[in-house]
């Protein structure tokens, strides 16, 4: 497993198909061939910055798509 945002290897494990890039500090979902990668609010919340699907990379407005804590 690496950051699908900067190839490297220090990738933490945060809740099922979904990791955490400690490089990075970008947040990615796995599902099947799609990565989802979302950007860390200060308050916590996350936006979407990309995803890729089947190779392809998508990039997509950044959009409030969860909020946590
Ligand atoms: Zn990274």
């Amino acid at each position: 497993m690496r950051c699908p945002n900067c190839n490297c290897r220090d990738i933490g494990k945060i809740g099922t198909n979904q990791y955490y890039c400690w490089e990075c500090f970008v947040e990615f979902s796995v599902t099947g061939d799609q990565v989802k990668l979302f950007h860390v609010e200060e308050d916590g919340s996350l936006s979407m910055i990309g995803g890729e699907l089947n190779g392809e990379t998508l990039i997509v407005q950044a959009q409030e798509v969860q909020q946590i804590g």
